[in-house]
This record gives structure tokens, sequence and C-alpha cells, in this order.
């Protein structure tokens, strides 16, 4: 799982700092972990039926960082409470953002 520092903008590879700056980047590699527990326990809501849960873990998700799956989880747990608006703005932002490893961290 590539990072991209956000000092010099270079990639690194699974690293504690930055091969070329020297950049600390251990925080960004929990914030993206706390974005994908949140993801997965979102799923495991939705998968229970438990979508009003399964939206929360979403947002959280998508709060930590923007990715296609936590938008597409929203999507999903809007569509089980048939919040159509919400719904379609969750697609919106899915198509929009870029996918896993093109973004800044
Ligand atoms: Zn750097």
């Amino acid at each position: 799982m590539d990072l991209t520092c956000p000092a010099c903008r270079k990639h690194n590879p699974d690293a504690d700092c930055c091969t070329r700056c020297g950049a600390d980047l251990v925080p960004l590699v929990h914030i993206r972990q706390a974005a994908q527990q949140a993801l997965e326990e979102g799923r495991h809501c939705l998968q229970r039926r438990r979508s009003s849960d399964a939206l929360r873990a979403a947002e959280h998700s998508w709060q930590l960082k923007h990715t296609p799956e936590a938008a597409g989880l929203a999507f999903l747990a809007c569509l089980h409470q048939q919040q159509f608006d919400a719904a379609t703005r969750w697609y919106r932002r899915a198509q929009l953002v870029k996918p896993e490893n093109s973004g800044i961290f």
C-alpha cells in the first residue's frame, strides 16, 4: 500500500517515514487503517440489515479518507433506508473519487 508524502509528494512503499524527505508517515497509516476499519464495520452492519449503523460507519470512513468503497457503502445503506436523494449523492461521490492508492495518502 503506497503512501504519497504530503510534504514532497513522493510515493513511498509501506514505510514509517518518507524515503526522500523523512516526513513521518505513521499518522497517515493510522488514518488509513481507521478508515478501513470503519468500512469493514459498516459492511458487517449492512450484512445484518443495520443500515443506520452501516451509514454512520460509511460516513466515518469517508470523513477519514474519501474512497469509492466508503461512498459505495453509504449508497447501499441509503438505498436500504429508501433515502434515494442521499443515495444519489453518494453514488455521485463514488464516481468522482479516485481509486485506492492514487490519493494523497
Ligand atoms: Zn517526503
